[in-house]
Order: structure tokens, then C-alpha cells, then sequence
């Protein structure tokens, strides 16, 4: 492939150095147009290079936007992506692994949304893994924001599919004609609700009682608040406990894995120092929602509250601001919290 004139050339050492910046490079490419060379791909990471999940990531990024791409392959640490049109319509994306499938679907849609065309999405591979947003995170937190910004959507969640078995599948519909508003998300408002979800799937069924038993403990939330889901067998083996926190204007999830070797009690343990952190920063946005809300941002415009910024949101914000120079800006509240804003919108 030529070095066409306009290209950008995004290392993919920078700051946190991982899969994000190549996500967020390959949607920004999309959106405006211009040609991406990728280097040092994934160069923080004890794997660099594409994965399964990032390799998915650029085909389908390739498939809605035309897009001409060389040195797509795994393991790969550099790339081209030569980009046309963004095309509505139906895709299917299976990444064969057990890589996650929320993180291609965060790729492609900010994309699609921009540029207002109607697709139908689905994905196959993990929907709850760890280190990538769970199918119920998109699903109570970050699409109803999305929606609330104009955006129709709806996402089904068909099969779940936990590390490393895969098999999960997701379904998606976007209508055509988003007319996207300003995000602004600057206080939390009234606590509303909160609960715990302990998913298993082909495991023990006490594992899942006493991490509730621990959240219960911990919280002091009573058994009204705490659920546990069965999952057919054939969906496993998995353990996922989800917490909601539902305020009067956003809703956050924090999810902690079952994994060998650490006691179910561990387990719920983090899951509660997340909730505990959280509810005491006071913030709307958490340290999750914050990287995942940038790109929105940064196509719409609006502001937000998050507590201290994590480097995975700092990389993020520095990658955006690479495609689109001052995009993105953040100032320290008095109260700790720092508000992250868009520079002219
Ligand atoms: P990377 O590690 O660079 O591939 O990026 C991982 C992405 O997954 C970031 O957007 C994180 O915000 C997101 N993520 C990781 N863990 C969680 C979690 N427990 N809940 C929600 N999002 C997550």
C-alpha cells in the first residue's frame, strides 16, 4: 500500500500501551477518513502484536468501512488501514477465540453511530471476560448512555460465553439516524438501587453462595439485593459476580471473575473494594465507564465527572487527541473528581 499524504501514524507504545489504542485508532480512522498506520502494536503487553480478539477488532473494522488493510495477522505489530465509506447492513463477527466480543462491538459501533447508518451486529467469541466490559456492563451502563444521546439501539446477549471455552454470542440493532446530543454527566444524583449477580455455569453452586454471602457481609446488603443465576452447564465452566450501582443518572457495574485458585471469598472481596471506591469518589463516571465514554465524547461533545483518571483513560484521551488535536481536555475539581470535557463542543 502508497503512504497516502494524509496518514497518521499511531505507536501503540504509548502510555498504557494496549489494545485500546489500536481500538480507538482504528474508530477514529473510520470516522474521519483517514488513513491509520499502527506501530509497536499491543508493546506493553507480555503477548504484543494482534490477538485473536484485535485481529476480529480490524477485519471488522475493515468490513464497515471498506477499508484496504495490510499486515492483518496474528501477532502482527504494525498495520495499515486505508478506510472508505462506513456501511450500514448486516454483519457477523466471530473471533474463534474466546476473545472478547464487546470490545470489537466498541469498535465498530461509535462508527456506525457517527455516521448514522443502520446495522445489525453479531458477535461470537467471550462476552464476559476478564479486562474487557461484560455483555451486562454494555447492556446497563454504557448503551443507555449511548441511547441517551440519541443513539437507538438494542442489544440481546443470546449465549453467554466465559474464558477460555468462548461461545458466547451477542446480538445488536441500530437504527439509522442518530442524531447524537452532547453527553453531560457531571453529578450521579440520587442512589437509586444496587444488587449483586453471581452467574455460574458448569461449578460448584456454593462458590456463587458465598461470594454473595461475602458482598452480603461486606455491603450489608440484604438478600433482596443479591441474586444468583444458574447458567446451563453448556456455557461453562464460568463464575462472573456483576454489582450494579444505580444512581438517578447513570448506572455503573463492577465485575469480578471467579478464577482457580482464589477463594470465592477473594473474589467477592475485590468486588467490593471496587463498589466501596466508587460510591466514596462521589463520581458519576467510574474508572471503566470513563475509557469507554471518550470516544462518545469526543464525537459528540458534552463533559463528564470521574474520579482520578486511570493511565488506561489517559491513553485513551492521548490517542483521541493524536486524530483530532485538543479534542479532548480535563481539569481537577476542588473535590478530587476531575471533569473531562470536550475543548469546543
Ligand atoms: P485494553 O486492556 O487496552 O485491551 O482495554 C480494555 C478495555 O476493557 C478498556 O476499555 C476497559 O475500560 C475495559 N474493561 C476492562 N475491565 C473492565 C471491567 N471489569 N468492566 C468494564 N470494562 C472493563
Amino acid at each position: 500500500m502508497n503512504k497516502p499524504t494524509n496518514l497518521i501514524t499511531i505507536d501503540g507504545s504509548q502510555g498504557e500501551g494496549g489494545g485500546q489504542v489500536l481500538r480507538s485508532a482504528l474508530t477514529l480512522s473510520l470516522i474521519t477518513g483517514r488513513p491509520l498506520e499502527m506501530i509497536h502494536i499491543r508493546a506493553k503487553r507480555k503477548k504484543p502484536g494482534l490477538m485473536r480478539q484485535h485481529l476480529t477488532a480490524v477485519q471488522a473494522a475493515a468490513a464497515i468501512g471498506e477499508a484496504e488493510i495490510d499486515g492483518a495477522a496474528a501477532g502482527s505489530q504494525s498495520l495499515q488501514f486505508q478506510p472508505q465509506t462506513i456501511k450500514g447492513g448486516d454483519y457477523r463477527f466471530a473471533i474463534g477465540t474466546a476473545g472478547s466480543c464487546t470490545l470489537v462491538l466498541q469498535t465498530v459501533l461509535p462508527a456506525l453511530v457517527a455516521a448514522g447508518v443502520e446495522a445489525r451486529l453479531h458477535l461470537s467469541g467471550g462476552t464476559h471476560n476478564p479486562m474487557a466490559p461484560p455483555a451486562d456492563f454494555l447492556q446497563r451502563a454504557y448503551l443507555p448512555l449511548l441511547q441517551r444521546m440519541g443513539v437507538n439501539i438494542e442489544m440481546k446477549l443470546l449465549r453467554h460465553g466465559f474464558y477460555p471455552a468462548g461461545g458466547g454470542e451477542v446480538e445488536l440493532k441500530l437504527e439509522a439516524g442518530s442524531q447524537l446530543q452532547p453527553l453531560n454527566l457531571l453529578a450521579r444524583g440520587e442512589l437509586r438501587q444496587v444488587g449483586a449477580e453471581a452467574l455460574i455455569a458448569s461449578l460448584p453452586m456454593r462458590i456463587a453462595e458465598r461470594e454473595l454471602e461475602t458482598v452480603r457481609r461486606t455491603m450489608g446488603w440484604d438478600s433482596t439485593k443479591l441474586q444468583l443465576r444458574g447458567l446451563n452447564n453448556n456455557q461453562g465452566p464460568g463464575n462472573v459476580l456483576v454489582a450494579t450501582i444505580e444512581h438517578e443518572h447513570v448506572t455503573e457495574l463492577f465485575t469480578t471473575f471467579g478464577e482457580k485458585g482464589v477463594s470465592a471469598e477473594k473474589v467477592a472481596g475485590k468486588l467490593c473494594r471496587q463498589i466501596k471506591a466508587y460510591l466514596k469518589s462521589g463520581a458519576p463516571v467510574g474508572p471503566y465507564l470513563a475509557d469507554q465514554l471518550l470516544l462518545p465524547l469526543a464525537i459528540a461533545g458534552g463533559a463528564f465527572m470521574t474520579a482520578k483518571p486511570t493511565q488506561h483513560t489517559l491513553t485513551n484521551l492521548e490517542t483521541i487527541n493524536g486524530f483530532l488535536p485538543g479534542c479532548l481536555d480535563m481539569e481537577e475539581m476542588d473535590d478530587g473528581m476531575v471533569r473531562i470535557f470536550h475543548g469546543d463542543k
